[in-house]
């Protein structure tokens, strides 16, 4: 089945075959995946999919593989949680969390992307990948290469969080840490991509990698019986997400694999220090300004995103809406989840639960409505994010009579 129709320019719309490049010659515009809608109509149903493994390549028809898949073969099909206290607490009538923080090899969504991207790059016959990354990225591509056996090169920020570093460190890449911001780090990947044939994931791989958020949308609708949720919060750093939920919602409805419309409202999450697609929304103006980033959430720290334009249409054209995150508010927002569902996420996950309260609390989202908040990666991963907020709250001599004073005190300080 020739599922690919080639690569499509997003701005002027002209095709191109499917090859290692990301950017129209005519408009510099950059490339998408284009398929082949009506070949795959029928053919890919929803007993297809079930009959797939449990895990992303179940929706490998949807994806720009053409030939076997080449690493993260476990990637994805991560739980969506009903958050009943969660619900309780937010006092909103159907709050679902899905749980990307979870059953990946490293923990991140980025999982998803890296695992297309890669399998990609060995199609091409690249030896080499590579990219400019906040953190979770670093680790995703570290490790993949690693399974593929391909050599690496990844570029960070020389301020990354210990977490990141190390858990990049530890496939051993050759790691580059750059004295300077994420855009920075992103703007010098681009020179070196012009440069030696690499593959890389985020820039020239970019339209077959992004292709892998796709799957965190299908998964969404298939774990909730084929029905799309009212509301969907999406944590934004580059912005790719969040246009991919989307894409990926349009594509199960022209293949006929949901009932009824698609009304999704998707709506932005990003830091107060970082959120230059929130503003965009907020201000209802379709120009990007950039940022110089200053947030705990660094894994969303892009001040010059990529997909910012795109990621704007589409809380606009989806009827959603946007909100910033204080530091003060990211912590309040991984605390809240950590204490009502058991699942320790990320500052990226801490500023979709403080959107989402504050879009619950502003009125943007009714409480009778249904919401679905992204939790994108783990909290093991940035630990100093709380390491000064939270301490025991019981030093003890090994006694039980210590026990039992410590325990009296406690109880005293309760009433
Ligand atoms: C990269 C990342 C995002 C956002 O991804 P974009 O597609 O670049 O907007 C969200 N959450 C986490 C944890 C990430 O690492
Ligand atoms: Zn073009």
């Amino acid at each position: 089945m020739a599922k690919l129709k080639g690569l499509k320019c997003r701005e002027c719309g002209r095709q191109y075959p499917a090859t290692p490049v990301h950017v129209c010659e005519f408009c510099f515009g950059p490339l998408e995946v284009d398929y082949q809608y009506e070949a795959l109509k029928g053919v890919v149903t929803r007993e297809s999919i079930a009959a797939g493994p449990p895990s992303m390549w179940r929706y490998k028809d949807l994806l720009p593989i053409e030939g076997e898949v080449a690493v993260g073969h476990h990637v994805g099909f991560t739980p969506l949680i009903r958050a009943q206290n969660l619900a309780e607490e937010l006092d909103c009538k159907e709050v679902w969390i899905k749980n990307d923080s979870v059953c990946h090899p490293t923990w991140s969504f980025k999982d998803r992307v890296v695992a297309v991207a890669v399998t990609k790059a060995r199609e091409f016959g690249f030896d080499t990948v590579a990219c400019a990354s906040t953190g979770n990225l670093a680790n995703s591509v570290a490790a993949h290469a690693a399974e593929g056996r391909l050599k690496s090169y990844i570029f960070i920020p020389a301020d990354l969080e210990q977490g990141k570093v190390l858990g990049t460190l530890v496939y051993n890449p050759t790691l580059v840490a750059v004295h300077g911001t994420y855009d920075e780090v992103n703007r010098l990947c681009s020179e070196i991509a012009d440069k030696y044939r690499w593959a890389f994931v985020n820039v020239n791989f970019r339209p077959y990698y992004s292709e892998g958020s796709k799957s965190f949308g299908y998964e969404i609708a298939e774990q909730l019986g084929w029905r799309t949720p009212q509301h969907i919060i999406v944590p934004c750093a580059g912005g790719s997400l969040i246009t991919k939920i989307w894409k990926a919602l349009k594509e199960l409805k022209t293949l006929g694999l949901i009932d009824g419309p698609v009304k999704t409202k998707m709506h932005a999450a990003q830091a107060l220090g970082c959120g230059p697609i929130v503003t965009m929304i907020k201000n209802d103006s379709d120009v990007l300004r950039p940022v110089r980033p200053n947030t705990i959430a660094k894994s969303l720290a892009i001040g010059n995103p990529a997909d910012g334009y795109y990621a704007y249409k589409v809380a606009k054209e989806s009827g959603g809406h946007g909100e910033h995150a204080t530091d003060e508010e990211i912590i309040e927002g991984m605390l809240l989840l950590a204490r009502t569902e058991g699942i320790f996420t990320e500052t990226a996950g801490g500023v979709t639960v403080a959107v989402t309260k504050k879009l619950i609390e502003t009125g943007v989202i009714p409480r009778g409505e249904s919401v679905v908040i992204s939790i994108t990666g783990n909290g093991l991963k940035t630990p100093d994010a709380l390491y000064e907020r939270l301490e025991a709250h019981v030093k003890i001599k090994p006694s039980l009579s210590a026990f039992d004073r410590a325990l009296a005190d406690l109880k005293n300080q309760a009433s």
